[in-house]
Order: C-alpha cells, then sequence, then structure tokens
C-alpha cells in the first residue's frame, strides 16, 4: 500500500505525526486569542450607530452571538440596524452591505487592509493579546499540534498571529478560506491538511476552542460529518465577560455553551498547557 501512496512525504509526516503527537488543538482567534472588545465589538457598535443613531451594548451583541449563525460581524451589523430600525419604526434607509463594510473596515482598521500594517490608525490596534508565543511552544513541547479557524479577514489574522504574537507561518483558515462557521469545512479541511487526510478512529483527537455557540456548533457538525472521528468541542467566555461584576452574565454565557454541546469551558486559554485530550 505504501508503494502506491502518490505523495510519500505526506504519509510519512502524517505517520510521523500520529506516532509523535497525542491530539490537534485548533483555535478560533477572536475572543480566544485576542479581546477584540475594543476592536471588531467595537467597530461593530459604532457601525450600528452610524447607521441606525443607536449604539448596541455588548449584551445586545452577545444575545445576537448566541443565536448560532451571527460569525461574521458586516452581517450582524447589517441584522441589528434592520432589527432596530424595524422595532422603532424608524424612516430609514437600510444600508447596502458594501456601505456596511467599508464603514466598518474604516473603523476597525483605519487605512487600507492589504497595505502594511503600520500605516493603519484604526480600533485594530487596541487589541490585547490573551496569549503569548510560549503557549504555543509549550502545546508543542506536550504532543499537541495546534492550528487557527477564524472568521477574521486574513490581513487581521495575520496581523494578530504574525506580527503580534510572533508565530511564523502558522496553519490558518481565515474568512473566504471556507464558508462561515458554524459550517465545519474550514474546521475538516485544516484538520486533514495538518494530519495528512487520516481522520477517523485511528486519528488523534481533535479539539476545537472557541468563545461562541457558532463554535460550538462547528464541532457537532463536524461529528455529523465523520462520526467515527473524535471531535472535542472547548469553549470559554469572551474576555468581556471575565470582569467580576459580570460574574451571572458569565455563568449564563457558559451555560449556554454547555448545553449547545461544549465538553470542557475554561476559565483561561492557559489552562489548555497542560491539557490532556485522551481523557474525553
Ligand atoms: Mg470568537
Amino acid at each position: 500500500m505504501l508503494f502506491f501512496y502518490k505523495n510519500t512525504n505526506l504519509l510519512s509526516k502524517a505517520l510521523k505525526n500520529t506516532l509523535k503527537y497525542s491530539g490537534l488543538i485548533l483555535f478560533d482567534i477572536d475572543g480566544v486569542i485576542r479581546s477584540v472588545e475594543n476592536s471588531y465589538r467595537l467597530s461593530l457598535k459604532k457601525t450600528v450607530y452610524k447607521f441606525s443613531g443607536w449604539e448596541p451594548s455588548y449584551i445586545d451583541i452577545d444575545n445576537a452571538k448566541n443565536e448560532g449563525i451571527w460569525n461574521n460581524d458586516w452581517d450582524l451589523s447589517l441584522e441589528l440596524i434592520k432589527r432596530y430600525i424595524k422595532k422603532e419604526n424608524l424612516k430609514l434607509q437600510i444600508p447596502s452591505r458594501e456601505a456596511i463594510v467599508k464603514c466598518f473596515e474604516e473603523f476597525y482598521f483605519g487605512g487600507d487592509p492589504n497595505n502594511n500594517s503600520n500605516y493603519w490608525s484604526g480600533f485594530i490596534l487596541n487589541e490585547e493579546l490573551l496569549v503569548n508565543k510560549e503557549f504555543f511552544d509549550k502545546l508543542q513541547s506536550n504532543g499537541i499540534i495546534w492550528g487557527f479557524v477564524s472568521g477574521a479577514e486574513s490581513a487581521s489574522a495575520k496581523f494578530v498571529l504574525e506580527k503580534r504574537l510572533g508565530l511564523k507561518s502558522p496553519p490558518l483558515i481565515s474568512m473566504g478560506d471556507a464558508p462561515d462557521k458554524p459550517d465545519p469545512k474550514g474546521f475538516i479541511n485544516l484538520s486533514k491538511k495538518l494530519l495528512g487526510n487520516t481522520l477517523g478512529p485511528s486519528n488523534i483527537p481533535i479539539a476545537y476552542v472557541g468563545d461562541t455557540i457558532a463554535d460550538i456548533n462547528t464541532v457537532m457538525n463536524a461529528r455529523k460529518e465523520i462520526p467515527s472521528q473524535k471531535f472535542i468541542s472547548i469553549g470559554l467566555a469572551p474576555p468581556h465577560l471575565h470582569l467580576k461584576s459580570r460574574l451571572k452574565e458569565r455563568n449564563s454565557y457558559e451555560s449556554n455553551l454547555r448545553i449547545a454541546g461544549a465538553d470542557l469551558i475554561l476559565n483561561s486559554i492557559n489552562d489548555l498547557e497542560n491539557i490532556n485530550l485522551a481523557v474525553f
């Protein structure tokens, strides 16, 4: 069988991975690797305000995200504007998606996303990192392969992973590489790429770490597609709910993640440093 395998490099790499490594963890980026409270979420609030005169609170945004389908912040901005205009019976025109994207990007990047990030002046510069590079080095030395599956734009995802965290060519699926979550295609494709197409009962466990219902649903949908593969869903509440004053909301947010199917809820992303995926 080995002699007929077209890409022996890929096969030997996959075999090596399976022997050497005990699991694969793929990470969502926003709310997991970085706080987007003062970047994406702020751009969302300001965009909705610009077109409707109303600024949604973090609770309004969390409630909408709990519906499990609003993984794209442009679409969510438009949806919140539509809902508000309808609710208040306002005589306002609903903006085009293009107008939303343009406004949002101006707030978020404050410059051309395709240009060098040194020229950006938007809210993206506010982002607080929730992990450091050493975290990923530790995972690797603990036998965990890692990568990223995010709905963020490629320019934004690469900025945080490469420029801010200092990771070299990290495995990444970002917006446009695959259908939006909770469609599991991006998650499954990157898993296959990293493990050499060997998903199934003999493969090491694969976990996905995310902060929204859509992230949990992505894992549930992957299980439906490849029932023989061990998929683990790990959730954590986004950083804005980790304030002491928001403990009640955080508890209810986490219980929603559990109800959606999360196998484990983390207090902090750093709790993963010593995780054993074999116990799930
Ligand atoms: Mg997220």
